[in-house]
């Protein structure tokens, strides 16, 4: 039996999605091999890896003028990219820190590359809460480029507004919140995720660049980080991750015959509701994020006796609801919702809670 997966990525994958890998992973369309064994310039894969691009690009409504970018590498890989890509050794970059991954790409940058502006763009309000102040976002005049993560995995914190950085582009990870709502791509110079989180298996890194930024990486790039080669090579300049890209395709598939990005969002707004209103109402959990920055994808929360921690993912198992443990820098718990969760999952964690806290308290 499939349990109910709750981890923060690689995550959970549609049920069809993998059925339909496996009934095709032998033998794809009466070829007599399967993806994985295919190579990826045969005229069969070409079909496969373009018809996910041009899912994704209706999916996101990609325009023209950026392109789609199918790398290695995960999120850490474009920490490195961004800066190598876009940062002049001379220019300085601002970074938006609203948690883990955001201060990670921040480091990467300052650490290795060149002059990265931290930006603290959230504190600890009256209530106790961890809150994003927007008002935090100011682009320094002179900025490359402004950088931020769009739903931290860690912390629980989904960005729902946009800073104006006014012409200096906005550079976004989208990791895990990619495709789980509308977003407007025009409002970005790049956006960059791993598919491990909404999509598919891990290995597999997009890119989406504003045509006009390319052409601008460091001489000393190195060529498979570089976003102007991969361009040119349509993302083969060396071996993709093959096998990725195709469950991906499935998956896009799979998310635009179940409404889409609108339809996405519909369900992750009530998955997640369920969960954050039980937990505001029971004086047994508690989320620390501000109620306007709560993630719809990663709902990070404590029991307020910690000393019952062992004792809740023990059970929770025991219901076949797995991957519930909190990232090691927060503790406490998390459960991520991504596309691939369906409500029913969903409900089912929202009874064992309640059941948990009834007879605990
Ligand atoms: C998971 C995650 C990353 C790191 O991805 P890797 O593929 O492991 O490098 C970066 N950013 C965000 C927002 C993530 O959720």
């Amino acid at each position: 039996m499939r349990v109910w997966n709750f981890n923060p990525g690689p995550s959970t994958i549609p049920d069809s999605v993998m059925e339909k890998a496996q009934a095709e992973f032998l033998d794809y369309q009466g070829l007599g091999l399967g993806i994985v064994e295919m190579s990826h310039r045969s005229p069969e894969y070409l079909k496969v890896a373009e018809a996910a691009e041009a899912k994704l690009r209706q999916l996101m409504e990609i325009p023209d003028d950026y392109t789609v970018l199918f790398e290695q590498g995960g999120g850490r890989g474009q920490f490195a990219a961004i800066p190598l890509n876009l940062l002049p050794e001379d220019g300085f970059a601002d970074y938006f820190v609203t948690g883990h991954w955001s201060r990670s790409a921040y480091k990467e940058c300052a650490e290795r590359f060149g002059d990265a502006r931290l930006h603290e763009c959230v504190f600890t309000n009256k209530d106790g809460y961890y809150e994003v102040d927007m008002s935090k976002m100011q682009v320094t005049k002179g900025a490359t480029y402004a950088y931020l993560c769009l739903n931290e995995t860690v912390n629980g914190v989904e960005l729902f507004d946009l800073p104006d950085t006014g012409d200096v582009p906005l550079i976004a990870d989208l990791s895990s919140n990619v495709l789980t709502r509308p977003i407007d791509v025009r409002k970005f110079g790049a956006l960059v995720f791993g598919a491990q989180k909404n999509i598919a298996p891990a290995g597999l890194t997009v890119t989406i660049v504003r045509k006009d930024l390319l052409g601008r990486a460091r001489k000393y790039t190195p060529s498979v980080l570089d976003w102007t080669v991969l361009d040119k090579y349509e993302s083969m300049f060396n071996t993709p991750n093959s096998f990725a890209w195709y469950m991906a395709g499935l998956a896009f598939d799979w998310i635009e015959a179940n409404g889409g990005t609108k339809g996405m969002e519909e369900r992750n707004i009530k998955k997640s509701s369920l969960i954050y209103d039980y937990i505001d109402e029971s004086g047994f959990y508690r989320t620390q994020v501000a109620p306007k920055d709560r993630s719809r994808v990663n709902v990070v929360f404590n029991l307020l006796n910690e000393d019952l921690n062992a004792e809740f993912l023990a059970q929770a198992k025991e219901r076949h609801l797995i991957g519930l443990k909190g990232h090691k820098v927060l503790g406490g718990m998390r459960a991520s919702l991504y596309n691939a969760m369906e409500l029913k999952g969903v409900e089912e964690l929202h009874k064992f809670m309640r059941e948990f806290a009834e007879a605990h308290s």
